[in-house]
């Protein structure tokens, strides 16, 4: 028996799914990463370096991840096939190169991948060669959590309800990945071509293992971390400026980390009675909903409201509203909250969900843009940028999503701040500019006074924008914007 396992969104050696049925067979594994030159190649266009690279964090974050596990493969033997191109292509030349019997594989369930893996099943098959996939990244998937109906739930508390339910022992036990001597094969010479270097591919290295410390060891790192922290995530996660969520994301998005070991954490301490834990978990589950969500209306990732009637609204788009979407972009809408969160994704590729939620709703609700706008700039900028999730959280902001916040609940941009940053200390972290105002103006500073303002020596329109709209009147638009949804409805 020999085997190729293909990993993607499962960058780890331990408790993955299709690695442990790939060693089962007991043959000869070999593994490999594609570098998919669909996927990067649009990603080189905008800014460049001076030496013609790419920033994208995600790139050199994947790109350091493989080389932990390449190293991890070679002290047993071993080492990963790394390839640029067409997995459609790739795939199939390396299985039949190996003259392997079986490629496997973890399921991606977004469209397009969906797609890709049918054209490698295709031709994998036509050679003879077996291509099987694995539920790997989520707990739950596609239809394997149903109304009694046997339907697919839309709405998000009942999905919980019956997730926790249906949740047992088996679900959550790890895969074993222990390769037995040899196991392991080396690289055969025809395969061996270099790993390619970040700077092949057009990307340059970003320093983002300064903060986010890549691959599985990376991941343990934050995760050991958090669960000294796990118990108060009710209290802190809702804070910007204390470290109480876990930051574990992006781990996640690439499978650095597996859901299992997570919800299994989770769930021992839910049970053990901890409040923190039991929210953590049902965070994990929205994870889940969301990838259900999206696998069972794929229509959803070529923009359609879940709710069609939402499809209806008038969202502004001429001039003014480039202008202000590159305010938002910029973190220069003169909405202090709103300007620091938008740092915060520039800067890092994070931001903290509160505010996630905050800068969603002042684009579709305060600038009256399209929600679509706001999720292709995360879906950009982004580190843990996952389909399915920013789609959820995007419908759910502006309204138009399967479990979302009514129409008319607009959030106030100064009161999230009053309440979500009372002392303005993360605003400050990332607008020194504001350092001076007292922790009554720092949510709306052109309300502060001409002495603090001089005091602080702030002048805006130059130190520090001017709100580009007035809420007030903001609100009254969007309702009346909305109100043809109302008529629908
Ligand atoms: P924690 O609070 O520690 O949560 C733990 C994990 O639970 C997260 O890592 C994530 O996997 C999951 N999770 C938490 N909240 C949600 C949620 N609302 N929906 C789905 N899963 C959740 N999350 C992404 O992973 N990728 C995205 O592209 C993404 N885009 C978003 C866009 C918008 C407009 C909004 C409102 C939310 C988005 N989220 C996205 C969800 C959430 O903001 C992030 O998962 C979270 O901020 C990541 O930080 P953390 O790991 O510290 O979270």
């Amino acid at each position: 028996q020999k085997a190729l396992v293909w990993l993607r969104r499962d960058l780890r050696l331990y408790d993955n799914a299709a690695l442990h049925y790939a060693l089962k067979e007991g043959g000869q594994v070999w593994l490999t990463f594609i570098f998919d030159t669909d996927i990067l190649k649009p990603l080189l266009k905008g800014e460049l370096d001076a030496n013609g690279l790419k920033h994208d964090r995600r790139v050199d974050f994947i790109w350091q991840g493989l080389k932990q596990i390449d190293d991890e493969l070679r002290k047993q033997g071993g080492g990963l096939i790394v390839r640029y191109g067409q997995p459609t292509q790739c795939i199939p030349e390396i299985a039949k190169e190996l003259d392997v019997n079986t490629v496997f594989t973890n399921h991606d369930y977004e469209p397009s991948a969906i797609e890709r893996d049918e054209t490698v099943r295709v031709q994998l098959e036509k050679q003879g060669i077996r291509f099987e996939t694995f539920k790997d990244q989520v707990i739950f998937e596609k239809k394997e959590i149903l109304t009694n109906s046997n339907t697919v739930f839309s709405i998000f508390t009942p999905y919980k309800n019956n997730w926790l339910k249906t949740l047992q022992e088996k679900d959550l036990s790890d895969y074993e990945c222990n390769p037995k001597p040899g196991q392991l094969a080396g690289i055969p010479k025809k395969l061996s071509a270099p790993f390619p270097s970040l700077e092949s591919m057009g990307f340059c290295p970003t320093g983002i293992e300064s903060y986010l410390p890549p691959g599985s060891e990376g991941g343990q790192a934050f995760l050991e971390d958090f669960l000294h922290r796990i118990d108060q995530y009710q209290v802190g996660r809702d804070f910007p400026a204390i470290k109480g969520v876990s930051y574990l994301s992006t781990h996640l998005r690439f499978g650095m980390l597996s859901i299992r070991g997570l919800v299994r954490e989770a769930h021992r301490r839910m049970l053990a009675g901890s409040m923190g834990a039991t929210i953590w978990l049902s965070e994990l589950i929205w994870r889940d909903f969301y990838f259900m969500i999206l696998a069972n209306h794929p229509r959803l990732a070529k923009g359609a409201s879940f709710k069609p009637d939402y499809d209806n609204i008038a969202w502004e788009s001429g001039a003014t509203a480039k202008k202000l979407f590159a305010a938002w972009c910029e973190g220069k809408t003169g909405y202090p909250l709103v300007d620091a969160a938008m740092h915060q994704l520039n800067q890092s590729g994070y931001m903290h969900n509160r505010l996630r939620m905050v800068v969603a709703s002042f684009l579709t609700k305060d600038l009256g843009i399209d929600w679509r706008w706001g999720e292709a700039y995360f879906a950009e900028h982004l580190n843990d940028f996952e389909l399915s999730s920013n789609n959820g959280g995007w419908q759910w902001a502006s309204s138009s999503g399967c479990d979302a916040q009514p129409y008319f609940r607009i959030f106030n941009p100064i009161t999230q701040s009053e309440k979500f940053d009372p002392e303005g200390k993360f605003i400050k972290r990332y607008l020194p500019q504001l350092e001076k105002l007292s922790k009554k103006s720092i949510h709306a500073p052109w309300k502060a006074g001409h002495i603090e303002l001089e005091a602080a020596g702030i002048s805006l329109g130059r130190d520090y924008p001017l709100p580009v709209v007035d809420h007030d009147e903001a609100r009254k638009k969007t309702l009346v914007r909305y109100s043809v949804v109302k008529k629908i409805t």
